[in-house]
């Protein structure tokens, strides 16, 4: 066995103060024989903050209003203090010099949001891994940062950059014949960069699960390790529902299928780089590292349990738009309309979570984005009418019971005006209109 075998993601929470920093310390010392590297996302909410901050810079330029910064800066500084005792530790230098970086790309009167976002919010992951690494090293762990924006090579979408895969793996590829049994690299999920090295980009909200998934398919990698701050992967979000069972073992395409839906246990893109090679994933609690993780793989086992021993699961998408489209001319919702509609949603990137049609009506169901729905309002409405309802929830629940809603379902649908249900064989969705009382 030569080269990383494993990829361990720690995501926010797993990250977000000192004692978390010492837990994942914990993990990884007990599991450097394994061969692994870690992808790491930044601290807690730092992200969000981020947002904040660069909303305030936009706003009011060199001089934002509230030193928003100076609170991602203490905050931060608080971890370092209890993980690093001694002031004189070079951690805080680094650091220091990553949020003059940080300000520097702040003050930049760069006319471009996206762009301006990926250049700035990148340092959340910068600065985390940055903490992590020395943390490892003053636990006597051989560990070596790396610069995702060098690694991770994409194009110029800011704020959903495409992976250059050829390149991706160019430059990853050689950490296998640089690793060392003992050596653990350290590099920062979530962000990337143009090949030229110029610019910095992101792949997307949450998205250090897929950055995990890149370098273990770049590298040959056996496993995938999410550590989280739940058991597993579990049939419903335990921040909304009271009773959860989790899923110990499920196919990749059976998790393709959740994640689709909106389980955000998992993001969307992190199956396939990991089923084109074989990679098995584990999602495991970081609270608990020896009990039994979720695995997903391809496995005969896994295929045969996510079709014949599947819980329901639930999984609910908040702030969704209804788009109920029809002809103005009262020419049926045929094939031509659809190739109209359709090749309007792929221009504007409207990703359509749910669709109904019938004879006059076309219904998407999709995130509520402002300037996307505007953009389908003004492209489509001389030729066909258009009408929106906002604020809704998509609710599904995949492997539902044929005999009729399980208790949990009809709990979930008290107090909703239900807009559409739709099932197939093993999926049944319901756009829902929250009713006041
Ligand atoms: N820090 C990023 C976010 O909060 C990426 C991640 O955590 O996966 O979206
Ligand atoms: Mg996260």
């Amino acid at each position: 066995m030569s080269g990383i075998q494993k990829v361990f993601k720690f995501g926010g929470a797993s990250v977000k103060d000192a004692a978390a920093v010492r837990n994942l310390a914990d993990i990884v010392s007990e599991r450097v024989g394994d061969n692994i590297m870690l992808v790491v996302s930044a601290m807690g909410k730092t992200t969000n903050m981020l947002e904040k901050v660069l909303a305030a810079y936009r706003a009011g330029g060199r001089r934002p209003e509230g030193a928003p910064l100076r609170a991602v800066m203490e905050y931060h500084d608080g971890i370092m203090s209890v993980l690093f005792p001694d002031r004189s530790h070079p951690v805080y230098a680094a650091v220091a010099g990553l949020f003059d970086e940080l300000r520097s790309h702040l003050e930049e009167d760069e006319p471009d949001y996206d762009r301006h976002y990926d250049r700035t919010v990148c340092y959340g992951e910068l600065i985390s891994t940055a903490i992590v690494s020395a943390y490892l090293s003053a636990r006597g762990i051989h560990s070596e940062w790396l610069d995702a924006r060098r690694l991770v090579v994409t194009d110029r979408c800011y704020r959903a950059a495409l992976v250059d895969w050829e390149e991706t793996a160019r430059r990853i590829r050689p950490l296998n014949a640089r690793f060392e049994p003992g050596k653990v690299f350290v590099v920062q999920g979530f962000i990337g960069g143009t090949a030229d090295g110029l610019d910095s980009t992101t792949l997307g909200r949450e998205g250090s699960d897929y950055t995990a998934a890149i370098f273990a398919n770049c590298l040959d990698a056996e496993e995938v390790t999410i550590w989280k701050d739940v058991s597993g992967l579990l049939n419903a979000d335990p921040k909304r529902f009271s009773e959860t069972v989790k899923i110990p073992r499920i196919s990749y395409s059976e998790a393709i299928e959740l994640a689709f839906y909106g389980a955000t246990i998992i993001h969307p893109k992190t199956i396939k780089p990991l089923q084109n090679k074989g990679i098995r994933l584990k999602v495991q609690s970081f609270l608990d590292p020896s009990s039994d993780p979720t695995v997903i793989d391809g496995s005969e086992d896994a295929r045969s349990l996510s079709r014949d021993a599947a819980v329901p699961s639930y999984i609910v998408k908040d702030h969704q738009t209804l788009v109920s489209i029809s002809p103005r001319d009262y020419s049926f919702m045929n094939e031509h309309n659809l190739q109209i509609i359709f090749a309007t949603c792929d221009e504007l990137h409207i990703h359509a979570n749910m669709m109904q049609t019938s004879a006059l009506m076309l219904s998407i169901c999709f995130d509520y984005d402002e300037a996307k729905l505007k953009g389908l309002l003004s492209r489509l409405s001389d030729r066909f009418s258009v009408k929106y309802n906002l604020g809704l929830q998509l609710f599904t629940v995949r492997h539902y019971l044929q005999e009729g809603p399980t208790p949990t379902e009809e709990a979930f649908l008290e107090r909703k005006r239900i807009i559409v249900r739709q099932s197939s064989r093993s999926t049944l969705q319901y756009v829902l209109e929250p009713v006041l009382l």
